[in-house]
């Protein structure tokens, strides 16, 4: 059955009304009819089960039959610290994150990062990917993708996470898979650097807010694959059943 994400603020009592792109997807590609059923996501955890009712110029009116919650959201609340890498690298680890399960993306200016995030029509981008992304996974939420922030703030952000990690090329004798031991903690942070890693400054402001540096492995992975590879590993800890 077809997904589509609306607006909670979209929804009252049982009537759902579906607008913008969704209805013109609905209406004029798909050439949906009334009666045919559809689940919605209100991209803040619930699932819903409608019938299409009516359909006008610019919107689509769904009777909700029923509603559940999404089987689809990991226990573990994932939020990634990015060095801004240069684009198009940002859209992909939005995407692959989006479907990894991450919550929350954020870019950071760290000392290396030779892009800069400057433009918010370059940020509204990575949010389309990231509702793409999450409708294609069949998230049940949306990520957040944050406007970009300094170092020192998203040093500070992540210490507020159960656990905070740091991933360091140098780093030899901590493994992710160390950091990870005993129960998979509810929120975890994990800050990755672009393309010509963190400083040495960088790492210490880190450890001064208990960040856990740790390595990736021996070889020196990209930064999208260093984000992919992190994330990847703590939700096969987190999920394995
Ligand atoms: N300084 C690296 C070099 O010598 O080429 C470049 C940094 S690497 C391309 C980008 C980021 O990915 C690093 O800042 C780090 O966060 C992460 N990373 C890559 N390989 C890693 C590894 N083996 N262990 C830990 N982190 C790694």
């Amino acid at each position: 059955m077809a997904n589509f994400y609306i607006d909670k603020s979209d929804i009252t009592e049982n009537r759902a009304t579906i607008t913008g792109e969704e209805a013109v997807h609905i209406s004029r590609v798909l050439r949906m009819k009334k009666g045919d059923n559809v689940t919605l996501c209100d991209g803040e955890g619930t699932f819903y089960e409608a019938t299409l009712s009516e359909f006008s110029e610019k919107s689509v009116a769904a009777e909700i039959t029923s509603s559940r919650r999404a089987e689809t959201e990991p226990e573990v609340k994932l939020t990634i610290f990015q060095g801004v890498p240069k684009n198009p690298k940002l859209e992909t680890i939005v995407q692959k994150l989006t479907e990894i399960g991450a919550v929350k993306i954020v870019p950071v200016d760290t000392k290396r990062a030779v892009a800069k995030l400057d433009k918010s029509a370059k940020v509204e981008r990575l949010r389309k990917i990231a509702r793409e992304a999450a409708k294609q996974s069949k998230r049940g939420i949306v990520p957040e993708v944050a406007d970009s922030m300094s170092f020192k703030k998203a040093v500070e952000m992540a210490s507020e996470s159960d656990l905070s990690i740091i991933a360091y090329e140098e780093e030899v004798e901590t493994s992710l898979k160390m950091a990870l031991s005993g129960k998979t903690p509810k929120t975890v942070s994990v800050m990755i650097g672009p393309e010509g890693g963190f400083e040495k400054a960088e790492i210490e402001k880190a450890l001064d807010k208990d960040a856990k540096i740790i390595s990736l492995g021996k070889r020196i992975l990209r930064t999208e694959t260093a984000s992919i590879t992190a994330l990847s590993l703590i939700m096969l800890k987190a999920e394995t059943i």
